[in-house]
Parts: C-alpha cells; sequence; structure tokens
C-alpha cells in the first residue's frame, strides 16, 4: 500500500499513468480516446498502451459514444468503467445516524443506508451499530471492495486515524477507529473529516470538479468547511483543518465547548434560528432547522426571513475572514433544503464586505450533493487512495 515515488522507474511512472488516466476516466465518467492525448498530454501509443491495459484488467470497456448514430465506417466510441471494475465504499459517522455507501470509482451507487442512531452510550456500541450497518449493506453486492472511507466529526488525528474528543458524542475520546474496522471490516480504511471528504466529493464527482481552489462549507448539525488549494484537498497537518464553526466572531463572546470564545456555531445555529423566529412570529416552533426555515421563506413567511438573515449574517461574517485568509472566489454550499435562496443571500452579504471587494467577486454555489455530501465525500475519499496509489488497484500494478 505505498505511495507510489514519480520518477523512481519506468514501472512506477507506466503505473502513474494509468492511474492517471483511470482518474481522468472515472471524473469524467466517459472518455474518448482523443481526450485522454489532449487532457494528460501522454503520447498517442501510450494513451492506447494504458487503454489497452485497463481493458485488459476488465477495468474499463468500450462503449458507443451516440447511440443510434448514421453513416458508414466505425462508430466512434469512449472508454467507461467496466462493470466488473472493484468498488469503494464510504462510511458517514453522523452526529445523530450513520450511512454506508458502495459505489463505483466514477462515483455511480450500488447500495447504500441510513440509521438513525438507537441506544448508543459508548465507543463500543458505536462500533457495533457501524459494523453491523456495514455488513447488511455488504451482503447486497457481489464487487470486490478496495478501500472504505470514514468521515467523521472533528476534531480527529487523519494520520493515526483516530476519532479524538468531539464535544457531546457519545463520551469518545481517541477512538483508533480507523484500526478498529480494518480489523472487524478486513479492508481497509481511510479517516477523514466529515467537511474535507464532503470536498474531496466535490472535486472529484461534484461543482468542484476542474476548479482550482473552493471552500466547501457544510451547514447541518454545526458549520464545517473543506478547503481545496490548486486542486487538492488541504486539512492541515492533522486533519483538523477547516473548523469554519469555531471561528470566532467576538472574542469577548460566550464560551464555547472546544475552549474558545464567540465561535460561530454559538451565534449561527437552529436554537438561534428557532428564537429568532418566534421573537416576532405569531406562531411559536419549538425546535426548527435550516431546512424548515428556508422552506418558511420560500412561502413568503417573514419571521423565517429575519431569523435566517441573522444566521447569514453571523455565517458571512466567519467566511469574509476566511476568504480574506484563503483567496479563493467559490464558496460551494451542502446543506438539506432547498438551494438557491441563501446562495443569493450569503453572495450579497460576502461581497459588501469582502477586503479587495472592488477586485474579486465571490461566487456562492449549491453542492451536487446537498446535505450528502459528507457520505459521498467518504466514498470519495477511498477512491483517492486508489488514484494516487497508495491502494493498489490490481495484484500487478
Ligand atoms: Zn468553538
Amino acid at each position: 500500500m505505498k505511495r507510489i515515488k514519480k520518477g523512481e522507474s519506468s514501472k512506477d511512472m507506466k503505473n502513474l499513468n494509468r492511474l492517471l488516466v483511470l482518474k481522468l476516466l472515472c471524473t469524467e465518467g466517459k472518455i474518448k480516446r482523443s481526450e485522454i492525448m489532449n487532457k494528460t498530454s501522454l503520447s498517442k501509443m501510450t494513451a492506447t498502451n494504458i487503454a489497452e491495459d485497463l481493458m485488459g484488467a476488465c477495468l474499463i470497456k468500450e462503449t458507443a459514444v451516440e447511440e443510434g448514430a448514421k453513416g458508414a465506417g466505425r462508430r466512434p466510441t469512449a472508454l467507461t468503467l467496466s462493470e466488473k471494475s472493484p468498488i469503494v465504499g464510504g462510511i458517514y459517522v453522523g452526529r445523530k445516524s450513520c450511512s454506508v455507501l458502495f459505489c463505483d470509482l466514477c462515483a455511480n451507487k450500488i447500495s447504500e443506508e441510513r440509521r438513525e442512531y438507537k441506544e448508543i452510550n459508548s465507543a463500543e456500541d458505536l462500533v457495533l451499530f457501524i459494523t453491523e450497518l456495514f455488513s447488511c449493506v455488504k451482503s447486497k453486492i457481489d464487487r470486490e471492495i478496495l478501500c472504505v472511507g470514514i468521515s467523521a466529526p472533528g476534531p480527529l488525528d487523519r494520520n493515526k486515524g483516530i476519532i479524538l474528543s468531539p464535544s457531546n458524542f457519545f463520551g469518545i475520546n481517541n477512538l483508533n477507529i480507523k484500526e478498529i474496522l480494518e480489523n472487524k471490516l478486513k479492508l481497509p480504511c481511510v479517516l477523514a473529516h466529515d467537511t474535507a471528504c464532503a470536498a474531496q466529493g466535490e472535486l472529484l464527482y461534484g461543482k468542484g470538479k476542474g476548479m482550482d481552489s473552493f471552500l466547501l462549507v457544510h451547514l447541518h448539525n454545526g458549520i464545517g468547511s473543506g478547503i481545496i488549494v490548486k486542486g487538492q484537498l488541504f486539512d492541515g497537518a492533522m486533519g483538523l483543518g477547516g473548523e469554519l464553526g469555531h471561528i470566532s466572531i467576538d472574542h469577548k463572546g460566550e464560551k464555547c465547548s472546544c475552549g474558545g470564545r464567540g465561535c460561530l456555531e454559538n451565534y449561527a445555529n437552529e436554537m438561534n434560528l428557532t428564537a429568532d423566529y418566534n421573537s416576532i412570529s405569531e406562531e411559536k416552533l419549538d425546535n426548527t432547522s435550516l431546512k424548515e426555515i428556508i422552506k418558511k421563506v420560500n412561502e413568503g413567511d417573514k419571521a423565517a426571513l429575519f431569523a435566517l438573515d441573522n444566521f447569514l449574517n453571523y455565517l458571512s461574517a466567519a467566511l469574509v475572514s476566511a476568504l480574506n485568509f484563503i483567496d479563493t472566489h467559490h464558496i460551494v454550499l451542502s446543506y438539506h433544503g432547498e438551494n438557491g435562496l441563501i446562495e443569493k443571500m450569503l453572495e450579497e452579504k460576502i461581497n459588501s464586505s469582502l477586503f479587495a471587494g472592488k477586485y474579486r467577486k465571490i461566487k456562492v454555489i449549491s453542492s451536487a450533493f446537498k446535505g450528502d455530501a459528507p457520505i459521498i465525500g467518504a466514498a470519495a475519499a477511498a477512491a483517492e487512495e486508489v488514484f494516487t496509489g497508495n491502494i493498489k488497484i490490481t495484484e500487478e500494478w
């Protein structure tokens, strides 16, 4: 499972080129032979040989470009993943539920299930819950599994595969989830922060495809982000980066569970959305969600608009700080709820108070996967292990 170092030998270079072509094909879904040369700068002979190698290993197959194309001569064909190609798994250890997903290297879903947690009081309960769900979903498929990505809340140590001590999370402290699941599932696993995974998924298969840099912002049971710089995930030395919810917007503010003061999550949260709504509405809600507030705003509810506007004021304050620090022009938003409204409101707020705002304009776009970005991202983290050569795709390569 060693990373291949560039330029070590012609055999390694051949493997790198194969993975380069495979990644291109998997992120595009389908690719013509001529596009391989244009997009990778490989020679015609190398591209042809690699296509033959990948077909010989039953990883890819030829497919028609246009169904029913007329005219004499050979019908144009493209290359796509074979139905026999090995697949990857993803586990999203959420705060209230766990999801398991199996998909091919193009992120086409093969099997998926989400279950709400029940009677979880310890790390052992959580591990048992995850392994039972994993086995149940795995029993429905009959494909070779290369790697499993685990997407979990922070703080965590990505290098050691440990979930450290997330607040209000079953009292978990230093849980070596990677090692435990590798032993139980008998499969290689990789751990990453849920929002880093979401950004990885967006980069490989979603709206981030081809983008040089962007900030993915995930709004669900807290606020987190994933940072893409120069076409690569940047999650820091340990994988702790991207904690947007713990950027302080008031150094004299309330004490946060993380130890800091005035963290964004203490202001932009469902409790405050509900309180703001109830403060001017005749209808009083016990508890509301961002999804419900967006729905109410779209129906013309003024109290919901007031609550949402406050929420986005807090969020944009933290985002302006983040964007002044990381100069990117794109924010990709993932959340459960109808798209469009909050992207537009947030874009206006950010652009009105951005440093050097005269010279740049930030675009806020919706994630291709809505609120499911962290589970797609878990599988994407596993796929990235294959594309980088950390996990071997065949016996020989
Ligand atoms: Zn905090």
